[in-house]
Parts: structure tokens; C-alpha cells; sequence
């Protein structure tokens, strides 16, 4: 789901683009689905109605941000299951969703619920929040070196390591908070964000490691609950 590393992606990208990133938008991927769950053309009527509840969303934040969500299939087949939100050289949100993820998903609450917590990542705008935690701690630990005494190597070496803490002293926080909204763009978007979350089930759970990336999946479900219930929803 999503990672930090969007931005090593892209920067990955430019070195070895035919292997790493095939994109096609959504709305043209048409490749046979046999055997899978979900077809592609359930794969696209997801992406217009979460695009259009999340774009929705996106324009009540007082942010100034880019609501016109993109969303695209990596169509490389060794790509493993993933999905995660970036934003292009524009600012827009892109959504990408490898093909062995759009396969994984066992019915269209969970691709809609997958890609309703991508797109609230953006809606939050946590990719800038992200950043800025990262920038901040990264001159704190640097300053703090300084102070020490540390030498030009030691004060890059502790704003690095800076950076990394400064990112995942909030990744978790944000992990939920994306599963808050996107349960409820999933809802507004005509889904079943009860039936989608049956797919912490089948992920692998990080279990509550400190300085872990993401939360448990069973604190991740119990937030999925908390709001469906607010949405009036039952199981
Ligand atoms: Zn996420």
C-alpha cells in the first residue's frame, strides 16, 4: 500500500523505466482477466466512482491541492502486489496499481477499498506532511550534532538518520487516518468498505514493531469498524 520509497520509485524509474514501469491509465486497460475474481471492466468502473468520491473530498479540504485523481496499471507482470499513490510532475495524484494486485482483490469492495485508502493518502495530503516531518527532524538531528561538535561527515550522517525517524514517527498514524477516509470515500463511492477490509485478512500482519511502517492489521480493522459503524453500517 502505500510506502515512503514513491519517491525512490520514481527516481528508480528514470534508470531502468522499461523494466520497472509499464502505466497504462484505468480507463484503457482492457487485458483478459480470466481466472481472476475481479475483470477489468469492474477494475475501471472502481477507478471513475472512487476518482469522483475522492476528488469530491479532495475539494472540501482547505488545501491547495490537485483533486483530479489519475488512476493507472503498472501492466509489468513481475511487479509484485501493490498499490500506492504518487503525484506526477503536475502535482496530480496518480494511483497505481500493479496487475498482480488488481488480481489479489477478491471482489470489487476490496479493490475499491484499496484504492479509497491510496486516494485519501493524497486527500490528507500526506505526501507534504511526510516531507516536512522529514525535513524538520532532519535539521534537528543535524543541529544537534553540530552542537556536539560532530564533524561535516557525522552532521550528514545524523540528519539522515533525522530524516528516516522523522518519517516514522508519523507512518503509522497516517496509515489509519487513510483508513478512516478511505472507508468513507469506499461507503460514498457505493462500496462495502466492511467487505473490502477482508482484505487485511490476507495480507501479512508488520504486528506492532516499534518503528514499524504500518500499524497492526487488527488496529487497522478496528478503525475500518469505528467509522463504518459512524456510517451507520453493520456487519
Ligand atoms: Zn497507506
Amino acid at each position: 500500500m502505500h510506502r515512503v520509497i514513491f519517491l525512490l520509485f520514481f527516481l528508480l524509474l528514470a534508470a531502468c523505466e522499461t523494466d520497472i514501469l509499464r502505466v497504462v491509465p484505468a480507463d484503457e486497460w482492457d487485458q483478459p482477466t480470466s481466472g481472476t475474481p475481479v475483470s477489468a471492466a469492474t477494475f475501471r468502473d472502481v477507478s471513475r466512482a472512487i476518482g469522483s468520491e475522492a476528488r469530491t473530498q479532495c475539494l472540501r479540504e482547505t488545501r491547495k491541492q490537485n483533486c483530479d485523481f489519475r488512476v493507472m496499471v503498472d501492466v509489468n507482470p513481475r511487479a509484485p502486489a501493490n498499490a500506492f499513490q504518487t503525484l506526477d510532475e503536475n502535482n496530480q495524484p496518480v494511483i497505481i496499481f500493479t496487475r498482480s494486485m488488481i488480481r489479489s482483490a477478491q471482489n470489487k469492495d476490496e479493490l475499491a477499498f484499496v484504492m479509497g485508502h491510496e486516494a485519501a493518502h493524497h486527500v490528507l495530503g500526506h505526501i507534504a506532511r511526510q516531507s516536512k516531518n522529514a525535513s524538520d527532524a532532519a535539521t534537528k538531528f543535524g543541529d544537534q550534532e553540530r552542537q556536539r561538535g560532530g564533524s561535516d561527515a557525522e552532521i550528514e550522517e545524523a540528519q539522515k538518520l533525522g530524516a528516516k525517524v522523522g518519517v516514522q514517527a508519523y507512518v503509522k498514524d497516517f496509515e489509519l487516518e487513510a483508513d478512516e477516509l478511505g472507508t468513507i470515500i469506499t461507503h460514498n463511492a457505493g462500496y462495502n468498505p466492511l467487505i473490502g477490509a477482508k482484505f487485511f485478512d490476507r495480507i501479512p500482519d508488520p504486528g506492532d514493531k516499534f518503528l514499524g511502517s504500518h500499524p497492526p492489521n487488527a488496529q487497522r480493522v478496528q478503525r475500518v469498524l469505528e467509522t463504518s459503524r459512524k456510517l451507520g453500517l453493520t456487519q
